[in-house]
């Protein structure tokens, strides 16, 4: 055997960024600015589009170790008991238990679900290319700006109306009687993913003709967004009815966060957003994607789940973290094993001390500047810095000038 040198507890890392065409575009990009601060090798392009930064250890945009360039996947293999820690190992697949990301949308990403732990592993099985792992990916959003989202069902009683809109009762299956469930809602989304082009660009007109009031109660915005949905992703996409006339439409504002169960129906709108994940990267898409890119309907329509039933259920609300000295940090806790999200705001002249955790943390300084006390180190930290802090590690952050600090731990 050869000998080990002492692995670093505390190490600062690299993201990568990817161009899918709903991203921000050139430096209007919080996701490219934020890469651009900590890559030398990366150059904003002016007409290129940068939807996501991912600061994990999942093999598509890897992050990468600061200094040496290494793969965050390749150090924290070799140092599993020291940067993973016991529990990971045991309970967690022995691997990063989750990804980070710095999302910045310009328009709607596609309306889709991510597969639970039974479906992901069938379908990783069947067709490796397209679904690259057998894990589930319940996640978190957290806005970092003004954030719209379409996320979960609005309740039964808010849709009952709009499909007694003439036009729209050809979607109700045959039998229903007044009581809806949610078997009927997942008919009527399977119908509305399947109608005819035509059929689709008839019922967004209509829509539009129909008087607000006749709309039933808070669906007054539909006609509204109906114009900017079809300027993406043109007036034939399915996509447009299902949001607007099923799901939730929110708008949050910076520190706002929802959660998405597995399973879970969402669709992203506009904002820069801090998001995690369970780690996989596994997607069924329906709608706001080119034809090509919609997974079976049937499938989709058959995985949803209907747990998020109003706009309340989505959102993921923060408490006072316990891990927190000074009291500057908050925590967001999702009802998943995989990890919490921290996320500190420190005024001029403010610090925090935050105990340690029994799995790895990933942090990124989403504002402003200041230290890091850890593992008996000094770091400089500046917008964008993103560092991997391993288990049973203390962290202390000063700032003169402020900053924001989002960390994401076991
Ligand atoms: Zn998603």
């Amino acid at each position: 055997m050869t000998a080990t040198t002492t692995t670093a507890r505390v190490f600062q890392l690299t993201g990568s960024c990817n161009n899918y065409p709903w991203g921000k575009k050139g430096r209007d990009s919080l996701a490219a600015q934020l890469c651009a601060k900590t890559d030398k090798s990366f150059q904003i392009k002016d007409d290129d589009f940068y939807s996501e930064m991912w600061f994990g250890d999942y093999p598509d945009f890897p992050a990468k170790k600061f200094d040496t360039g290494e793969l965050l996947k390749d150090i924290l293999e070799k140092n599993k008991e020291t940067l993973l820690g016991k529990k990971v190992i045991q309970n967690l697949d022995g691997q990063l238990p989750y990804l980070p990301k710095i999302l910045s949308i310009a328009k709607a990403l596609p309306l889709q679900i991510h597969p639970n732990k039974e479906l992901a592993t069938k379908l990783h099985k069947k067709d490796p290319e397209n679904f690259t792992d057998p894990n589930h990916k319940p996640e978190i959003a957290v806005a970092l700006s003004k954030f719209e989202v379409f996320a979960g069902w609005k309740p039964l009683s808010h849709i009952v109306p709009l499909f007694q809109l003439s036009f729209l009762r050809q979607f109700v299956p045959a039998g229903t009687t007044d009581t809806w469930t949610d078997a009927t809602l997942r008919e009527i989304t399977r119908s509305l993913l399947k109608a005819e082009e035509g059929t689709v660009q008839f019922i967004a007109q209509s829509l539009l003709k129909t008087p607000k009031e006749d709309l039933g109660p808070k669906n007054d915005y539909i006609p509204d967004l109906i114009p900017r949905l079809q300027d993406q992703y043109g007036p034939k996409d399915p996509g447009t009815l299902v949001a607007l006339l099923c799901m939730n439409f929110m708008v949050l504002q910076p520190g706002d966060a929802i959660y998405i169960p597995a399973d879970g129906i969402h669709a992203y709108l506009s904002g820069d957003i801090v998001e995690c994940m369970a780690r996989s990267n596994n997607v069924l898409n329906a709608g706001f994607c080119p034809p090509a890119d919609r997974n079976s309907y049937d499938l989709f329509a058959e995985t949803l789940t209907f747990e998020g039933h109003t706009a309340a259920d989505m959102l993921l609300p923060s408490n006072k973290s316990e891990k927190s000295k000074e009291g500057h940090t908050v925590v967001y806790k999702p009802p998943m094993s995989e990890f919490d999200m921290l996320k500190a705001d420190l005024g001029a002249g403010e610090s925090d001390e935050i105990a340690p955790s029994d799995g790895p943390g990933v942090l990124i300084v989403t504002s402003g500047q200041g230290t890091m006390l850890a593992g008996g180190k000094t770091f400089d930290l500046k917008e964008g810095s993103i560092f991997f802090v391993a288990p049973d590690t203390t962290v202390v952050w000063k700032t003169d000038k402020g900053m924001q600090i989002h960390m994401a731990v076991v």
